[in-house]
């Protein structure tokens, strides 16, 4: 029998209301001030709930300002006819002043010394069936069999990445500075806030949308291109802060609840969403008497995500004696609506985005996270392992990850919608029907952890080898 109260949970209007209120502060970035409002709305929503030892832990983050982009071009055969360029500075590049310089393609044999490098950027794009199989975890929901037909963009551009790092570890004279045309993106814009990881780069950027860069491309067709680019933009060191609450139960361990509350622009999905999420739990949790509750729950709302993720990384820094005591971390991001793409512009669907579930190879973990997940019907849900996805790393690509590289049982709830490092998410990007049922879900996950304990759960970690015969032979016997 479920122990679940339903009348606990709050409803998609409340969880909306919150959601709105964080959107309508303004852009979230780490050390800006709709994201140092934010940590005090927060702290004043777990004082209502009645959260206890409610704690903001300061964190040093690189805050990261810049404005006044201009980028001019013209053919040298043609000086006077000059194009105004609209662009975006990359994060954490180079200002610039009035730099000159020719453009040079990335595609060419040689980049020439002292150049702008031209290089058109697109999101990647991969068919859900290939996840399902890469994942190597044979659990998935797709109950209306959309997996096998249906495509994922996921709003990451690997090229770009590794010709950032490239150029950020070259003499900053040999290339004058980088422009990312967003090519074979669907929609149009320029305003894309990656990378986020807080790392100087030693050379200015910027990107363009697509139907500038057809401009730019359409001018080196014909002729030797020169550029003027110049954007200010400052790097200071300021102070963020992870929030935390706590409930206690009936265990002296734990449940860790957490999310980040920074984003890169209003941010609905990332991360209003992720937070209206936590505080669901919180406020379903406050009305269960302290004697139902399977564990203490900490509530967690860290910091500086979109800056290196400084403030997962605090948080386990100064946490380590705690987390010994976590029978799990939850870390809940991102409820996403699907769009499509109609001359130029976003669409919202019906459906949500694709949901991604990374969990620890524990077996009854599994099972526990599988079996809320068709309960509540969450459609298009599929499981991932720890690490391996995406290829090479050994976490998930969320603030989540830090359990798993501490050895801490995980779950961590995340989809990845294109438009995710865009203004573009907004409101009517989130899957507000899916908030009660993420909310039940997660509450069910938990309370089927009831009784098991640190030693317990962690005894049953297995390697990907161990997994993979164990599940192998209980999916044969299934068949029988
Ligand atoms: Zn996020």
């Amino acid at each position: 029998m479920s122990s679940l109260k339903k009348e606990f949970v709050p409803t998609q209007t409340e969880m909306m209301a919150w959601t709105k209120e964080i959107f309508n502060q303004g852009i979230r970035r780490p050390g800006y001030p709709a994201d140092i409002k934010i940590e005090k709305w927060v702290e004043e929503k777990f004082k209502a709930i009645g959260l206890h030892n409610i704690t903001l832990n300061p964190v040093k983050v690189k805050k990261w300002e810049a404005n006044d982009a201009k980028l001019k071009i013209w053919r040298i055969d043609k000086p006077n006819q000059i194009l105004d360029i609209p662009c975006f500075p990359i994060p954490y590049t180079e200002p610039v002043d009035n730099l000159e310089a020719e453009l040079c393609l990335d595609s060419e044999d040689v980049l020439r010394s002292g150049a702008l490098i031209v290089s058109e950027l697109k999101l990647l794009k991969f068919p859900v069936r290939t996840l399902k199989a890469m994942s190597g975890i044979d659990r998935f929901y797709d109950p209306k069999n959309e997996f096998e037909d249906l495509e994922q963009i996921v709003p990451f551009d690997y090229k770009m990445q590794k010709f950032l790092e490239q150029l950020s570890s070259k003499n900053p004279g040999e290339i004058a500075g980088f422009i990312g045309i967003l090519s074979g993106y669907p929609w149009e814009t320029d305003k894309y806030y990656v990378p986020y990881d807080a790392v100087q780069r030693n050379i200015p950027g910027v990107y363009v949308s697509p139907n500038n860069g057809k401009r730019i491309l359409e001018f080196i067709k014909n002729s030797t291109v020169k550029a003027n680019l110049s954007y200010k933009a400052t790097i200071s060191e300021t102070t963020s802060h992870n929030i935390s609450g706590c409930l206690y139960g009936a265990s002296d361990e734990w449940v860790v609840i957490g999310t980040h509350h920074d984003g890169p622009w209003n941010s609905a999905v990332e991360d209003a969403s992720g937070m209206a999420l936590v505080l669901a739990q919180a406020k379903y949790w406050s009305q269960i008497p302290e004697n139902q509750r399977p564990f203490n729950i900490l509530f967690l709302m860290n910091c500086a995500h979109m800056a290196g993720a400084r403030g997962a990384f605090s948080f386990v820094e100064q946490h380590k004696e705690f987390l010994e005591k976590a029978v799990v971390g939850i870390h809940l991001e991102h409820v996403a609506r699907d769009v499509k793409t109609e001359n130029g512009k976003l669409i919202p669907l019906d459906d949500p985005t694709v949901r991604w579930w990374f969990v620890s190879r524990i077996l009854p973990l599994e099972e526990i996270v599988e079996d809320a997940i068709i309960k509540e019907n969450l459609e298009r849900s599929i499981l991932l392992p720890p690490d391996g996805f995406p290829p090479g790393r050994d976490s998930p690509p969320t603030d989540g990850g830090f359990y798993h590289l501490e050895g801490i049982p995980f779950i961590s709830f995340l989809t990845a919608p294109p438009y995710l490092f865009d203004p573009a998410d907004t409101l009517d990007k989130i899957h507000q029907e899916s908030y009660e049922a993420i909310t039940r879900a997660v509450i069910r996950m938990i309370d089927s952890l009831r009784g098991y304990t640190v030693n317990e759960l962690r005894s049953l970690v297995l390697s990907k080898k161990e997994r993979y015969k164990i599940r192998k032979n209980e999916l044969k016997s299934i068949k029988k």
